[in-house]
Parts: structure tokens; sequence; C-alpha cells
């Protein structure tokens, strides 16, 4: 059995030759995701929870999707990952880590997906919120639509991004933080980080939201909500 040389010239080369990565860039988030943005990150919305559900079920929908489209491009899943949800706690750090296999996002979708509003359920909730002249009822306007992926927003200061689409050779890291009008997106270069494909969400929670990083309280909600989830749905602890 022939196992190859291990390029070993490759890695010191790489480490030594190689130009710097391009750094990040800045976007400014679409008006209505400003705003959708304030309402969120300052409502007095007390059933936060809702974020897990919002992230697992993008998750769950990046999955159907890979899948649903590699019956007619099989390349799509060249890479034999199994498709699955993995979260990750650090209650310690108060740090939630979401990973998908699924169909990932080229640097131009992070744009579309994460910067502006395509939900329907967003824009309706955007609406209603218009419409309705008492401040009050946000509250339970955000419960009413789903907010999506800026649920994250509810318990987090800080949101990382990192994603891998099989139509890109790039992987690309989007950072967002609460209370700010603009994101970044640059590539990930960390090789800790790489994934095979599919995307890793990574919540730094607020200082009074630490607890959802409990392995217990996660595990408690992923219960609850992978009823709904046609795909394994791992939870695991960081090891201190
Ligand atoms: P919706 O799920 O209703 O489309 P969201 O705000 O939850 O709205 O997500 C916006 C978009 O961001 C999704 O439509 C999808 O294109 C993209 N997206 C979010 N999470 C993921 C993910 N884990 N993998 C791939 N794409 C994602
Ligand atoms: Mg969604």
């Amino acid at each position: 059995l022939f196992l190859g040389s291990r390029y070993e010239s490759t890695a010191a080369a790489s480490d030594s030759g190689n130009p710097p990565p391009p750094p990040a860039e800045k976007y400014e988030y679409q008006a209505e995701v400003s705003r959708l943005m304030d309402l969120i990150v300052n409502s007095l919305y007390s059933n936060k929870e809702v974020f897990l559900r919002e992230l697992i079920s993008n998750a769950s929908d990046a999955l159907d999707k890979l899948r649903y489209l590699s019956v007619t491009d099989p390349q799509l899943s060249k890479d034999a990952v199994d498709l699955d949800i993995r979260i990750q706690t650090d209650k310690d750090n108060g740090i939630i880590t979401i990973t998908d296999s699924g169909i990932g996002m080229t640097r131009q979708e992070l744009v579309d997906c994460l910067g502006t509003i395509a939900q329907s359920g967003t824009a309706k909730f955007l609406k209603a919120v218009k419409e309705s002249k008492d401040a009050g009822t946000d509250n339970n306007l955000i419960g009413q639509f789903g907010v999506g992926f800026y649920s994250a927003f509810l318990v987090s200061d800080k949101v990382v991004v990192s994603t891998k689409s099989p139509k890109s050779d790039k992987q690309y890291v989007w950072e967002g933080e609460a209370n700010a009008s603009s994101y970044t997106i640059r590539e990930e270069t960390n090789p800790e980080n790489l994934i095979p494909r599919g995307t890793r969400l990574t919540l730094y929670l607020k200082r009074d939201d630490k607890g959802f990083a409990h392995p217990e309280r996660i595990q408690k909600l992923v219960k609850n909500y992978s009823q709904f989830v046609s795909f394994p749905i791992y939870t695991w602890q960081e090891k201190g």
C-alpha cells in the first residue's frame, strides 16, 4: 500500500511565501435590517429562547437545500460529510456554536442573505411594526412573525458566521455586532476554523444571557425543537 508523501514542502512554502489574506471588508446594512436590528437589540422581548429555534431551522433548511440540489448537481455534495447539526456550548465563556453541513453561502450570498431582508416573514414583521402605533407591541410581533437569523441578536453581543459553499473554494466569515450599523466579511484563514462544507455560527452571548450556554438548557430547548427537524442534532460541551 502506497500512502504517498505528506506534502511537507507545500506546508513549509505556505508558511513563508504566501501573501497575507485580503483585509476584512465593511458593509452597511440595508436600512430595513438596521431598523430590525434596533428593534431586536433594544426589545424587552422576554421569550428570547426563540433564537435557537430560528437558527436550528436555518441549519435544517440549509441541509434540505443541499440534499435537494444534489439530486441534479451531485458535485455539490462531493465532500462526503454527514448531514447533521452540531451545537457546542462553552458555559465559562458564554459562547454557543451551531454548525451545519448544509449548502453554506458564497461571499455574495452572505451579502444578499445577511445584510438585506429577503424573507417574507421579516418583511411582514417590519410592516406590522410600522402599522402599529404602540411601540410596546413590537415585543409581541417578534414572537408572532419570527425574525429569522437576526434573532441571534436577542441574546448575542456579537455573531460570527463562518461558511463554506460547495460552489466556492473559499470559506468566508461574516461578523456583526449588536448596535452596529455595519458588518464585515473576510476570508477564513484560521486552519482550525475550516469546515469542508456548511455554516458555523458562533454566538457571543450578552452578559445577562450567558445562561443559554449551559448544556442542560440547550439540550432542553433542542429537545423541543428537534422534533420538527429531520436531521440529527448533536449537543456537547466545551471541555474547560
Ligand atoms: P429565512 O430562513 O426565512 O429565509 P432568515 O433570516 O432566517 O430567513 O435567513 C436568511 C437567509 O440567510 C436564508 O434564507 C438563507 O439563505 C441564509 N442562511 C441563514 N442561515 C443559513 C445557514 N445556516 N446556512 C445557509 N444559509 C443560511
Ligand atoms: Mg430562517
